[in-house]
């Protein structure tokens, strides 16, 4: 069984962790670790430091903080000896991530660099579909409401939050899952409100070595119906992941539809790597944000008040 430590209890941590944790044979919650937050009935710290020190029996620690603080979090975790699980973006940079799967490996835990959405029901048939049917096109329409998803939040804006790629990295998760051939950035415009540092709308144009165009459009301050899908065109027809990869379509016809389990299936994950003392870092997707930092053309766009 293994000793879980949750660490930054705030909303993805309600919302989904816990429950997970709950339903989640072989592994058990012993402690959290949170400024601010406590968990009726669960032993609370104030921060890492506190619950390491401590002494409490624990083999892991899930960082449900914002990607700022997450690469000293666990750079502690991994020096005493626990297993990690990063949630998405599984850092504030890239190249932050090489010495903590250089830490994991050396003493030989589980860091595990989570893509919840990769786990979603139709995120696997749709890999499988484009592994027979290759793509001619793509299409990507991420837009949420910043206001509904994350009030409040305002590390989301600061230098490291990623701003609008924060859940287009989400849809890029997916990319990098399900399409057959890796892909590149040749183009992007992103839109950087006048009083914050993170963009708040993007437009990204990828291509790979066949030259299938790979256009996303990320959004967010979209109000109304939210928009979390991908279109793929193939000589077999329109392949459409829909509502962040729970639905599958083709030309309009449900192939798909099953209740949401990214968060089990992570936690299910974690349980196995570990039992077989492996890691698990893709670092692929936070590679296409930071090329999008890198070659993006910035315009400045309407003050953000929240
Ligand atoms: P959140 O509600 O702000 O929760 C993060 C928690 O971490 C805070 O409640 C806070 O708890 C702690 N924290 C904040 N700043 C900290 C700091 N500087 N040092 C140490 N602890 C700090 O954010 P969230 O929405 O849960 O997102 C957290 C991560 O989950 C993000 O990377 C996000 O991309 C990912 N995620 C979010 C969602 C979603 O729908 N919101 C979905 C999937 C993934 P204390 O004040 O008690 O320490």
């Amino acid at each position: 069984m293994i000793r879980l430590a949750l660490v930054g209890l705030g909303k993805i941590a309600r919302d989904q962790h816990l429950p997970a944790i709950a339903k989640t044979e072989g592994i058990e919650l012993v402690a959290i670790a949170s400024r601010n937050a406590t968990l009726e009935g669960v032993p609370h710290f104030a921060s890492l430091d506190e619950l390491l020190a401590s002494g409490v029996a624990v083999d892991a620690v899930a960082l449900c903080t914002p990607p700022q603080v997450r690469r000293e979090q666990a750079t502690l975790a991994l020096s005493h000896g626990k297993h990690v699980l990063l949630e998405k973006p599984p850092g504030a940079t890239v190249s932050e991530l090489a010495p903590l799967v250089a830490a994991a490996d050396a003493s030989g835990r589980t860091l595990f660099a989570t893509w919840h959405s990769r786990f979603a029901p139709a995120v696997e048939p749709a890999r499988a579909f484009l592994a027979e049917h290759a793509p001619r096109a793509v299409t990507v329409e991420w837009k949420e409401d910043v206001r509904v998803w994350h009030p409040g939040q305002d590390w989301i804006f600061e230098p490291g939050g990623l701003g609008v790629f924060d859940p287009g990295i989400n849809a890029l998760s997916i990319l990098t899952h399900i399409l057959p051939a890796p892909f590149f950035l040749t183009k992007a415009t992103l839109g950087f409100p006048a009083n914050r540092d993170a963009p708040i709308e993007a437009t990204l144009d990828f291509a790979d070595n066949a030259g299938v165009p790979i256009r996303a459009e990320l959004d967010f301050l979209q109000t109304g119906p939210q928009t979390w899908d991908i279109h793929v065109e193939t000589a077999a027809g329109r392949l459409t992941l829909s509502l962040g990869g729970s639905k599958l379509f083709l030309d309009g016809t449900s192939l798909i539809e099953a209740p949401e389990a990214e968060y089990p299936g992570i936690y299910k994950h974690f349980v196995d790597l570990v039992a077989r003392g492996a890691s698990d870092v893709d670092l692929a997707p936070l590679q296409h944000v930071a090329d999008a930092f890198l070659l993006g053309r910035r315009i400045v766009v309407a003050p953000f008040e929240g």
